[in-house]
């Protein structure tokens, strides 16, 4: 039993310890053990961050936070963030400092430098700083301060930034955190001390405006991140390079799949025959599985009437960040560039009388869509203002909704599987249930729809987080992310329901009571768009795609220029297998021949000479693996068939 001095300590496990009133998480972990105490970093108490060397006072439930809690990361970095501001007001004196939060990846500081300036080439000097004070292994201290003496202390310094932010917080919620000879204005959590930071990269420098507000003073942000190992920021060093090495934008002129022309125009991509190739099989791939669930396809135009997308809303919404209408010789006429397709297919599912019977319609569309984005966002083929969604809408009862998400979600999971996604969860975007007036739709579609996506996702097994208040404001959703080959994370696969279009549409099917209904419609595309996609593609593969995406499947290098006739014979009937290459015709060595094939990543090569030709056979190489050996174009087809089904 507890007596008055003691606190009661839930652990995760469900386990229950008794402690001095004041015991401090790191104390915990201590009495637990000492290897855990060197480690833990913070410690979540009853749900909230808070130091490992804060004291508890009342019952509470206690999770010990380590580096490879992501909160204790959070926690390691952000106080990372105090050690660079350290270093750099020892180093650059008079500087003022704006905020310094952790990001996904490591953390920055947003600084006013005054007159001085600091550039990439500073970095090593203030990384050796940053570390220097960190084997001083300063304390992080808590100090709660009055409003009052936080603005004395912060007019002292002469530091607007923060009395700015001072000015926003409430009297008795203020702290400071010191370390070494640094106090901050924060409200924490931080690490016990900066001994744990081993080894510390400052990675970028960019300009923010202070409060991201653009009428305010251009700050200057520099990023960083820190580990607590020195072999830690080693592999994170040699993941970055092979980031860099796998850059689509880069990878995709090595492999001439895409390019982009000033003269074209800004972020609209043209496909090279490679990349027209790959693409197209990718759309083949999913054309053939949409069918298979049932899916209709349907094409409209590029532009719409101006009007269309006054109904849809997106004028309203959009209308003025996108392409301008265009004009024509007639006055008042104006059309849109398609932003959307949406608009359109409703404008479909109006083109006959619904009866209960015909419901669901699904309508696919490989349609493509120009928005205007600004030119700073433009990146290779992630963000472009012209792109082709793999696009549908499905129109279903309101009954059918749960049926409908279990089939786009097991559509999605096979598009994963036969890429090589095989690492994804899902998150679940429901209402805010304190604020049901902020949403369109009737109550009880809502409630139908959120546990049909809930039933949905559990039967299909996916490891989901729900939000609460993240769905838009016209209906629920469901969203896929993927882990690629380097654990970046990539959103993939959204399936959005949508109450509002076909309201604004006036969409309807008579019911089985003769009355009229209005459908739910569902907006899914499994891609996203053909280009991101792709990007993503490279990405993930390094470029080294899976032999029935591949856009050169084989190489056909004949040892000379005898040999050239039985080549392009054999090209021919390899062809009509639907087997894609080229001859390699040039007088070249066969050394390099192989070279140059396995540089552009051509999976197989088909060397042909003297004793190929007289035997009516091919000497096959793959790439990365050698000699497989000499097979005739029967036996090559066959094992080549094998090799590129689809998984
Ligand atoms: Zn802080
Ligand atoms: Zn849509």
């Amino acid at each position: 039993m507890k007596d008055e001095s003691q606190v009661k300590i839930t652990l995760p496990d469900g386990s229950e310890r008794f402690y001095p009133k004041g015991v401090t998480a790191l104390e915990i972990a201590l009495s637990i053990s000492e290897g855990l105490a060197r480690n833990v970093i913070a410690a979540k108490v009853n749900n909230e961050v808070w130091d490992p060397t804060r004291q508890i006072t009342e019952d509470s439930l206690v999770k010990l936070l380590t580096w490879n809690d992501e909160d204790g990361k959070a926690t390691f970095w952000h106080s990372s963030a105090h050690l660079l501001a350290e270093a750099l007001e020892a180093l650059y004196p008079g500087i003022k400092f704006g905020t310094g939060p952790s990001i996904e990846k490591g953390f920055y500081y947003d600084v006013d430098l005054g007159g001085q300036t600091i550039s990439q080439e500073d970095f090593p000097k203030i990384e050796a700083k940053m570390l220097e004070l960190a084997r001083q292994k300063n304390e992080y201290i808590r100090k709660p301060i009055s409003k009052a003496e936080a603005i004395d202390y912060f007019t002292k310094k002469g530091d607007e930034y923060k009395l700015e932010l001072i000015d926003g917080l409430e009297d008795g919620s203020i702290t400071l955190y010191e370390q070494g000879g640094f106090t901050d204005l924060c409200r924490g959590p931080h690490i016990p001390n900066t001994g744990f930071i081993k080894a510390a990269k400052l990675t970028n420098i960019a300009g923010a405006y202070w409060r991201n507000k653009q009428e305010n003073k251009m700050l200057t942000r520099i990023y960083g991140i820190t580990f607590p190992k020195a072999k830690e920021l080693e592999e994170y060093i040699t993941l970055m390079e092979e980031a860099k090495k796998r850059d689509h934008r880069r990878l995709g002129k090595e492999l001439e799949l895409f390019a982009f022309s000033e003269k074209v125009g800004q972020g609209l991509p043209l496909w090279l025959p490679k990349g027209a190739m790959l693409r197209e099989r990718l759309q083949a791939f999913l054309s053939k599985a949409q069918s298979r669930a049932g899916y209709t396809p349907v094409i409209t135009p590029h532009i719409g009437s101006k009007d269309l997308y006054v109904t849809s809303g997106h004028w309203d919404k959009y209308g003025k960040d996108s392409f301008q209408p265009i004009k024509t010789p007639n006055l008042g006429e104006e059309y849109m560039l398609k932003p959307m397709n949406c608009p359109h297919h409703c404008e479909i599912y109006k083109t006959s009388p619904r009866s209960y019977k015909d419901l669901p319609l699904r309508f696919s569309e490989f349609g493509t869509v120009y928005r205007y984005e600004q030119s700073g966002e433009l990146h290779g083929l992630t963000r472009v203002r012209g792109f082709t969604q793999d696009d549908a809408h499905i129109f279903c009862r309101p009954d059918q909704v749960k049926e409908e998400f279990i089939r786009v979600i097991d559509l999605v999971l096979y598009v994963f599987k036969s890429l090589g996604f095989d690492d994804y969860s899902a998150q679940i975007s429901l209402r805010d249930p304190n604020n049901k007036e902020k949403y369109i739709g009737r109550d009880e579609d809502w409630e139908k729809a959120e546990s049909a996506i809930i039933e949905a996702a559990a039967e299909r097994g996916l490891s989901t987080v729900t939000e609460l208040g993240e769905a838009a404001f016209y209906g629920p959703k469901l969203d896929f992310m993927v882990r690629d080959a380097l654990g970046r994370k990539w959103q993939l696969g959204t399936i959005q329901v949508d109450y509002q279009l076909p309201q604004r549409f006036q969409l309807e099917y008579t019911g089985s009571d003769n009355q009229k209904h209005r459908p739910v419609m569902i907006h899914r595309a499994p891609f996203g768009s053909m280009e991101r996609f792709t990007a993503i593609l490279i990405e993930n593969t390094a470029g080294q795609f899976p032999l029935w995406l591949s856009p050169d499947q084989i190489a056909i290098l004949p040892i000379s220029e005898k040999f050239a006739d039985y080549a392009e014979d054999v090209f021919f009937q390899l062809q009509d297998h639907d087997i894609r290459g080229f001859v390699d015709h040039r007088d070249e060595k066969i050394g390099r021949k192989i070279r140059d094939a396995e540089v552009t990543k051509v999976p197989f090569m088909l060397i042909v000479g003297e004793k190929e030709a007289a035997e009516g056979k091919l000497s096959v190489r793959r790439k990365g693996e050698g000699d497989l050996g000499s097979m005739t174009i029967e036996e090559f087809t066959a094992f080549f068939k094998k090799e590129a089904a689809i998984a």
